[in-house]
């Protein structure tokens, strides 16, 4: 089996209402996927995070190296893509460009040995996972309190055990939102608050200080990712565990933060940090320190299908009678492509996915789909 031709499929979607996180507006979903063709007819798919038209660019260089190669050689073809750009890459798109085509190297490889991914990262210690609802930005045109709080309140009535929360907007209004958030929550479910890095370190810790009694499971992205010391004086001086990780890409990237402690919870992002190939290295580095992998999700059905087949394999850590289970990001804002893109779309149930079991990444595209999103020109 040989690699005839490398494809990616540009999405987008405007938004009836334009939303915003500290850090970036959002007016349109864009996403993009990878589909990899083999000459027995063997097809896989794959997702890149972030911009669509740059990563798309990115995967068009990396071609060349991928036709006529064995699609079934993930590590081969990892270290030469990444070779490949190593001098101008190390991260970004070049590494986001690369999970992509990971992801859909492994769903070839999962298709053609008939098993699903999970299987062949060594196995299946769950069939469901929980999940944790993402929602709460910041709306056009609403009272950021009571929008975010009526949307706790959906989630809890939906079964969701949790729910995150945007915030860096601004201290005082945050913690008005943390609260209403709280209260709309009651005291079982479980909430967390996402910074998308828009704090200083001083806004940082006031902050952490005091939404600490509103009792949240962890402070994401509290300031800007390249800042690894403000990130561990965050975490030393408030009470907040700190999350973070899903603009760190490779084990490289990962490996002073997670080496150094800067981090409670790592985020590892499948389309961002070098899809399965990586993202199983970056795992067993956290394992190694004590620090906790929720891996990061933002994309469409290919996407969130790429990470259950991730978290049906991850390692829990201690393995224990009960042990602490892994949980599944679940984006609940206007988002299209979380259900179009795939013939059997993937939900919830009361707050719990069930992890496909068929090759690869057990999920089939809807090509409909892709046609009737497909990203038009300007
Ligand atoms: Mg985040």
């Amino acid at each position: 089996m040989k690699i005839a031709e490398v494809r990616t499929h540009l999405l987008e979607h405007k938004l009836a209402v334009p939303f915003q996180s500290a850090s970036m507006r959002f007016d349109r979903r864009v996403h993009i996927l990878v589909e990899i063709v083999c000459d027995d007819g063997t097809v896989g798919w794959g997702e890149c995070l972030g911009p669509a038209r740059p990563n798309a660019a990115v995967v068009a260089a990396y071609a060349p190296w991928l036709v006529g190669a064995n699609p079934l050689e993930t590590e081969k073809l990892w270290a030469v893509l990444y070779n490949a750009l190593r001098d101008q890459g190390q991260r970004g798109l070049a590494v986001t460009a690369l999970s992509g085509i990971d992801i859909a190297l492994w769903d070839i490889k999962g298709k053609h040995l008939g098993q699903p991914v999970s299987m062949l990262l060594g196995g299946r210690f769950r069939e469901t996972v929980r999940a944790y609802a993402t929602g709460s930005f910041k709306r056009d045109g609403v009272d950021r309190a009571e929008d975010n709080a009526s949307d706790i309140a959906l989630y809890r009535s939906q079964g969701f055990h949790a729910s995150k929360i945007k915030v860096g907007f601004g201290i005082e209004e945050d913690l008005r939102v943390i609260r209403a958030a709280r209260e709309a929550a009651g005291s079982e479910m479980r909430l967390m608050a996402d910074a998308n890095h828009g704090y200083g370190v001083l806004e940082a810790v006031e902050f952490g200080r005091r939404a600490a009694e509103y009792g949240l499971d962890w402070f994401e992205e509290p300031v800007v990712p390249e800042q690894l010391a403000a990130y561990r004086e965050v975490r030393a001086r408030q009470p907040l565990p700190v999350a973070g990780g899903e603009t760190w890409h490779s084990r490289w990237g990962m490996k002073e933060p997670i080496e150094t402690r800067s981090i409670d919870i790592v985020q590892p992002d499948l389309a961002g940090v070098g899809g399965f190939t990586e993202a199983k290295r970056v795992a067993d580095l956290a394992a190694l320190h004590g620090v906790r992998v929720v891996p990061h999700v933002w994309g469409t059905a290919v996407h969130i299908a790429a990470v259950l087949q991730f978290i049906a394999a991850m390692v829990p850590d201690p393995v224990r009678v009960n042990p602490v289970e892994p949980i599944l990001e679940f984006d609940r804002t206007d988002n299209p492509f979380r259900q179009a893109v795939v013939k059997a779309p993937i939900e919830h149930q009361n707050g719990v996915v069930a992890i496909p079991n068929g090759p690869g990444l057990g999920i089939e595209i809807n090509r409909d789909a892709l046609s009737e999103f497909r990203m038009r020109d300007g």
